[in-house]
């Protein structure tokens, strides 16, 4: 089904949908989900507001996987070069033995319980990093805190990290065997990070004003059948989940509009984002993911209602 035709389904109210059309003449699109080099992306939180400024995003969202240090520089360039931004963060939460990722959008990245719950998982995961680099050490690849903190140069140390400095040692041909051998989830070196549970993460990104939007649905690795996928939303939303990422660069037509149905169903903002992490994800461009991606700015004013440049970061 054509987008505009999704909106009016979606709004139901032809002056929205007259906005919209207005709105595209202009080319404003949005974007609430990238990442900068204060996570894995490859463009600096000022680079990136000013690569939205000249994509044509009127407003964007920077939301860094466990990490808000991004947010003052991006939220002041995007304030220099005429795009609204959005302060967020994207927070991994534990989900039956996996993972899922729930994003914090117009959030105040000053708010105590949420710098709490960041440092637990940065302590966390530097404990972790040790357990992996002795586990590596006890099989006769050394990888020091210092190699794997010059590795990554100010972003969250992670196994990426471990990955390119094995690659780099000539312990693996590439980053995939790297995974394979090494680091994977199955394998001997891995130590599962702590993630917290994902009430907690909804509560945190409440007590910090924001929205809890659970990140591309149908790209979670607990598998894309709907009817997962909606026992997750229904779960999640038993646990105060506010929005769902129904836009997003991997879904296909048919996954938004099942997502559409879903925040439908369960009263849910709508929100979407391109997931932009620079030359780390090559194929994806901000606002317009792979080519393909139309997120109305519309679905910004339902979720940040206040004028813009009112965020505190
Ligand atoms: P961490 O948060 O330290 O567990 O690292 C997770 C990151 O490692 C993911 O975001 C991916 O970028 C990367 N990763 C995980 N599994 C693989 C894999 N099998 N192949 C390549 N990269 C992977
Ligand atoms: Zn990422
Ligand atoms: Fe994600
Ligand atoms: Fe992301």
């Amino acid at each position: 089904m054509p987008w505009l035709m999704q909106l009016q389904r979606h709004h139901g109210a032809t002056e929205q949908v007259a906005t919209a059309v207005t709105t595209i003449t202009l080319a404003s699109m949005i974007d609430l989900h990238i990442h900068s080099t204060a996570s894995d992306g490859t463009l600096s939180p000022g680079q990136l507001a000013v690569a939205c400024a000249e994509a044509g995003i009127s407003g964007a969202a920077l939301t860094d996987h466990d990490t808000v240090a991004g947010l003052p520089e991006f939220l002041s360039a995007c304030a220099e070069v005429g795009v609204e931004g959005i302060p967020g963060v994207e927070l991994s939460a534990s989900w039956y033995g996996g993972s899922l990722h729930i994003l914090g959008l117009a959030i105040d990245a000053s708010c105590g319980a949420l710098i709490d719950l960041l440092h637990e998982v940065q302590l966390n995961r530097g404990r972790r990093n040790a357990g992996m680099a002795a586990r590596l050490a006890e099989a006769g690849v050394a990888v020091s805190t210092e190699e794997l903190a010059r590795e990554a140069g100010g972003e969250v140390v992670g196994r990426p990290h471990f990955a390119s400095i094995l690659v780099r040692k000539g312990v693996c041909r590439n980053r995939r065997e790297a995974f394979e051998r090494w680091l994977g989830n199955n394998c001997p070196c891995y130590i599962r990070r702590f993630l917290p549970l994902p009430k907690r993460v909804i509560a945190v990104i409440h007590e910090a004003g924001g929205k809890a939007i659970v990140a591309h649905p149908f790209g979670s690795p607990q598998g894309t059948a709907p009817s997962r996928v909606r026992k997750i939303v229904r779960q999640l939303v038993g646990q105060g989940l506010d929005g769902i990422e129904a836009y997003y660069s991997d879904h296909s037509p048919l996954e938004t509009q099942q997502a559409l149905a879903l925040a439908e169903e369960f009263g849910l903002l709508i929100t979407g984002g391109s997931d932009f992490h620079g030359a780390t994800m090559p194929g994806i461009e901000l606002g317009r993911g792979r080519g393909e991606l139309k997120i109305p700015d519309c679905l910004l004013r339902r979720l940040v209602p206040q004028t813009p440049g009112r965020v505190k970061v």
